[in-house]
């Protein structure tokens, strides 16, 4: 039976199928493969990147931080004078001192195939495990993908190919707005509308007031939202609600059964992020799956939370958690325990592009994956250019990150210094 499940969530997760609400919700709460801790860890030891293809060693001469109006990229550049380039978020305007001083000067002629041993050596260099956490993590991102966008143009591949196989070419999303001070009312015109121009499927709001002690941002507000999504929004569309750790147990509870009235799909950071054993009471107190993970910066939590069932649905940040390597490991934990993977995307970026490569190699992708603003910047420097159609977005299919146009964008880019 738990095969089958899990079968039946994997095969419609791929095909990005629209599953019966209350069937997908139920299936993935009590979907939890217990393991031996081990395993886990063994994930976590074993190699994710397979740049075997690259015979010769590919040196790096220079790694920059660049801007382009309110974009910033970081470019490195190999002694065969190709580029590959990241963009970073919006965390960049107070941590390029972190990437310039503690992070950049390490790569510096060293061999890019050697990323994954890089990084482990990178943590130690200067001390920078001190200052583990988004800090840190953020930066480590931003350098790691323009090597692994390096090492894709280098050898003419797309990332898939480096970590593992492509399996999708359209990832479906959901839209949220983040807001909390308007009315119930008003907030379901502005998914509805979302919905008009996406396509999509799926929708997420706002519960409590964030990281509020119970505290709803309008009294009521909440409550009211959660009985009127499913009332406007009718049957046909997935329903999602973010709490950002507003939550004693108490209420946790309580919201989530009310979210288990609608057959809504999940239940986001119902208490304080890095309080696990609230957020596991929650867990084993309600039947929809509780999620979380983007502000989690730590390997040993993330296992810890994989493995004890606190969370049914796993949202590292491709930024905040340090880049696709330790995201795919990640990813792989949670797939051995039955969880799909739905990464939380950081604002001012070109996460969604990410998203999309990330999702495109990542089997236990979740159903939906979010439709963050912020496209209009950078989306037509990928090839094929990123659109969203019928709440569909494509990934990119040139080498590396897929941004095969940027490098010319770049040319007007201003050089950042301390
Ligand atoms: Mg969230």
């Amino acid at each position: 039976m738990k095969y089958n499940r899990r079968y039946f969530l994997k095969t419609a997760t791929k095909a990005g199928l629209a599953l019966p609400l209350a069937s997908c919700s139920k299936a993935l709460k009590k979907n939890n493969i217990v393991i031996d801790e081990q395993k886990l860890i063994d994930i976590c030891n074993a190699p994710v990147l397979k740049p075997g293809f690259l015979k010769q060693p590919v040196l790096i001469e220079s790694m920059d931080l660049l801007r382009l109006g309110d974009t910033y990229f970081v470019r490195t550049r190999s002694k065969d004078g190709i580029e590959g380039i990241s963009v970073t978020n919006n965390k960049i305007d107070v941590l390029y001192p972190i990437l310039l001083k503690l992070i950049i000067p390490f790569f510096i002629g060293k061999d890019a195939r050697q990323i994954e041993t890089l990084l482990e050596e990178l943590y130690v260099y200067k001390s920078n495990y001190k200052m583990q956490g988004l800090a840190l993590w953020c930066c480590v991102s931003w350098v790691e993908g323009s090597i692994i966008d390096l090492l894709g143009k280098t050898a003419g591949k797309h990332i898939s190919s480096l970590f593992g196989v492509r399996i999708r070419e359209k990832i479906p999303v959901y839209v949220a707005s983040g807001n909390r001070d308007n009315s119930p009312e008003e907030e379901i015109e502005i998914l509805q509308k979302k919905i008009a121009i996406t396509g999509a499927k799926a929708v997420k709001f706002k519960v409590g007031g964030r990281m509020s002690r119970d505290k709803d941002s309008i009294p009521g507000r909440s409550e009211a939202l959660i009985e009127l999504s499913r009332k406007i929004l009718g049957n046909k569309i997935t329903i999602q609600a973010d709490a950002n750790g507003s939550y004693s147990i108490q209420k946790a509870i309580e919201i989530g059964k009310r979210l288990e009235d609608i057959n809504a799909y999940l239940f986001e950071e119902p208490c304080r992020f890095d309080n696990i054993e609230e957020t596991k009471h929650v867990a084993d107190a309600l039947d929809i799956p509780i999620s979380g993970g983007e502000q989690e910066s730590s390997e040993y939590r993330f296992r810890k939370m994989i493995a004890e069932n606190v969370l049914q649905i796993v949202q590292p940040d491709l930024h905040y958690y340090g880049g696709f390597i330790r995201t795919t490991r990640v990813a792989r934990m949670a797939e051995i325990t039955g969880k799909p993977v739905t990464v939380h995307i950081s604002s001012g970026n070109a996460g969604y592009a990410e998203m999309v490569n990330f999702s495109s190699f990542t089997p236990n992708i979740g159903l939906f994956q979010e439709l963050k603003t912020g496209m209009e910047v950078t989306a037509d420097m990928f090839e094929p250019p990123i659109q969203v159609k019928n709440g569909l977005l494509n990934v990119p299919a040139a080498p590396g990150l897929g941004m095969a146009h940027a490098e010319y964008a770049l040319k007007n880019a201003v050089l950042i210094t301390l």
